[in-house]
């Protein structure tokens, strides 16, 4: 862990055993395995990977809200140092009001049945963080103002509200709390791309006002590309590659992240029909494959590739990648 640490996961393993069906035998799904990095205070940090790559199960590790197999997660706050995995029941409830997770749907993550202002106080009056309703009202009114949200709505119900409006809701009760660490779960890959850019400047602006520190998932490199200080390549339970964004999108090391890059669209005409298609889909996290976990779809695989772990190694400085052929 180091001094800018916010948190730090050091071989972080989730895995879940399945037992046996009609037709294979059981075995144990490894989720996320062996996971180690280091999330900066105050960063926008991303975390990309195709679905089933195990970024979800990764964010909710650390929120402790996935069973935790091996390792461990680190969270240090001012004099709070908590070892994440063995909490105690003061500290748990202490450390669900110093972390958030926005949700991805918007449309399923609000209740139909209660108005705006219930669900931003909701997570108030649960962990009795306020005494009066007047406070309870003052919070959610001022939560509600720094989102944007206009205060003549929080006596409407969701359904009468866009998906970029409900999307506010939802980072407005995510923050009642005064959360320092926040997971944002592809929390605008179900909006339209103009709400989208509308959404990451909202974060990106409660970032610095509240002084929160994102882990941001998302599928999509191009959403990452414009939001996040720090960028952390997924697959298949592992991280294959780590850098300061910039460094990653100007010179990725990994063939993974580069075919990721070059399947975001271009407006440059010299660059279409330029993207590295990934063949076939993510293997299963139950049949890992051996060697590089990559080697069944790298488009420059070797021999020893199919045999040999690549070692994850540090290229130049806060540059990691896991490939043989990363120099
Ligand atoms: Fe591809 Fe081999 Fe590098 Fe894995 S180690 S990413 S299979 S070149």
């Amino acid at each position: 862990m180091t001094e800018r640490s916010h948190v730090s996961v050091d071989r972080l393993s989730v895995h879940y055993g399945i037992g046996k069906s009609l037709f294979g035998r059981g075995g144990v799904v490894k989720a996320v395995d062996e996971v180690s990095l280091e999330i900066p205070r105050g960063s926008f940090f991303g975390l990309v990977g195709e679905s089933g790559s195990g970024k979800t199960t990764l964010g909710r590790a650390i929120l402790n809200a996935a069973p935790i197999s091996g390792g461990g997660v680190r969270y240090v706050d001012g004099d709070v140092d908590y070892d994440v995995g063995n909490l105690s029941k003061a500290d748990l409830k202490d450390y669900r009001k110093r972390t958030q997770l926005i949700f991805q749907d918007p449309y399923a993550a609000l209740s139909p049945r209660m108005t705006v202002r219930d669900i931003i106080a909701e997570p108030l009056e649960v962990m009795g963080l306020t005494k009066t309703r007047a406070e309870t009202d003052e919070r959610v009114r001022e939560i509600a103002a720094k989102c944007r949200l206009n205060l003549e709505h929080l006596r409407r119900f969701p359904h009468a509200f866009s998906g970029g409006q409900r999307q506010r809701i939802s980072i407005a009760r995510a923050l009642v709390c005064e959360p320092k660490f926040l997971v944002a779960d592809e929390s605008v890959a179900a909006l339209d791309v103009s709400i989208q850019a509308d959404i990451l400047n909202l974060l990106k602006s409660l970032q610095k006002d509240l002084d929160i520190t994102f882990l941001f998932i998302s599928h999509d490199l191009s959403v990452v590309a414009h939001t996040c200080d720090y960028v952390a390549v997924m697959y298949l339970g592992t991280i294959v590659e780590m850098a300061p964004s910039r460094e990653l999108f100007e010179s990725p090391r990994h063939p993974y992240t580069k075919a990721l890059l070059s399947a975001i669209p271009s407006l440059d005409p010299d660059d279409r029909g330029k993207a590295q298609k990934l063949e076939g889909e993510i293997p299963s996290p139950a049949a890992m494959p051996p060697g590089c976990r990559f080697h069944t779809r790298c488009p420059v695989a070797e021999g020893r590739c199919s045999t040999d772990v690549p070692e994850w190694r540090e290229l130049t400085r806060s540059h990691f990648a896991a490939c043989h052929f990363s120099e």
